[in-house]
């Protein structure tokens, strides 16, 4: 079994649009959403819940209003400005869920013993049936932290998946940017696809993602969507991407089917014969040949 991570270095690159069709050609693949922050691959893949767990990103203290006596310890030894005062309310003293690092040193010295310190929810993940196999994905609550520890959940529940029913792809529609949960979601990958487009920022956040890449030493390959929109732009990223020794896979023109797809909430590849879905096609068949 194989895990193909595609990831782009900002938002709206067509990075979706794409897994999605990679998911559709690939037949027997588990599709994995790690995009947890900003999900919108089930727009796509319409997937039907079959099972739904809530996440905890670790623990949020939370005052027992019935024990409290009001000494204001917490509100003296909370080093994140997480609790707060109003002498008009009893107790005076309570903890913004947002603001609170979840340190558990209020809850470790109150004297009354009033601070509950609990595993907070702060999204849910689930596995669904779509039209092209399994499907894992989640959803963090607004606000919430810790996609990282999500990203590698839902990454190992679909490993799971894999092996159980046997299929050779694990296609993972990774988050835009550098951070921790891109670092989570292409660690121990087998492949990875960076998806930018021809402009001067795309330039820029290939190389930012590229680094990253390059760190964790796996197999990467590069698409820019949307190519012949700046051909000069185009060609300087396959300079770059060359010189870093990414492997140019295939580029993909600019094609009103890839919007009219998205309105009618299909893959790419389900509107044959438009140019955007033969590349899409295309690039399949090279990166399948290159994972097995
Ligand atoms: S330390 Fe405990 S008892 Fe004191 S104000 Fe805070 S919650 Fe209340
Ligand atoms: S758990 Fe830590 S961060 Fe949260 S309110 Fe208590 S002391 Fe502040």
């Amino acid at each position: 079994m194989k895990e193909l991570v595609i990831i782009s270095g900002k938002g709206g690159t067509g990075k979706t649009s794409l897994a999605a069709s990679l998911v559709a050609l690939a037949k027997k693949s588990v599709v994995v959403d790690c995009d947890v922050d900003a999900a919108d691959l089930h727009l796509v893949l319409e997937p039907q819940i079959k099972k739904a767990e809530d996440f905890s990103g670790g623990k949020r203290a939370r005052i027992m209003p019935a024990s409290c006596n009001d000494c204001g310890k917490c509100y003296e030894i909370c080093r994140f400005d997480a609790i707060s005062k109003d002498e008009s309310k009893k107790p005076a003293y309570f903890i913004d869920s947002i603001a609170c690092e979840g340190c558990g040193v209020c809850s470790y010295f109150c004297p009354g013993k009033a601070i509950a310190f609990e595993p907070a929810i702060h999204g849910q993940w689930f596995i669904s049936d779509t039209c092209y196999g399994p499907m894992v994905h989640a959803r963090l609550g607004i606000a919430a932290e810790n996609s990282g520890k999500l990203v590698s959940l839902v990454r190992g529940q679909a490993k799971m998946l894999a092996e159980k029913d046997d299929l050779p792809f694990i296609i993972v529609d990774g988050p835009p940017g550098i951070g921790c949960p891109v670092i989570a979601s292409i660690t121990g990958a087998d492949a990875v696809l960076i998806v930018t487009e021809p402009t001067v920022s795309g330039e820029h956040d290939l190389e930012r993602v590229a680094e990253l890449v390059e760190y964790f030493k796996i197999p990467t390959y590069l698409c820019i969507n949307k190519f012949d929109l700046n051909l000069e732009a185009a060609r300087n990223i396959e300079k770059k991407a060359e010189k870093r020794g990414i492997n140019v896979i295939g580029n993909i023109h600019y094609d009103r089917a890839v919007t009219e797809a998205q309105i009618k909430r299909l893959p790419v590849v389900a509107l044959p014969n438009t140019a955007a879905a033969i590349e899409m096609s295309t690039i399949w068949e090279s990166l399948a040949g290159k994972l097995n």
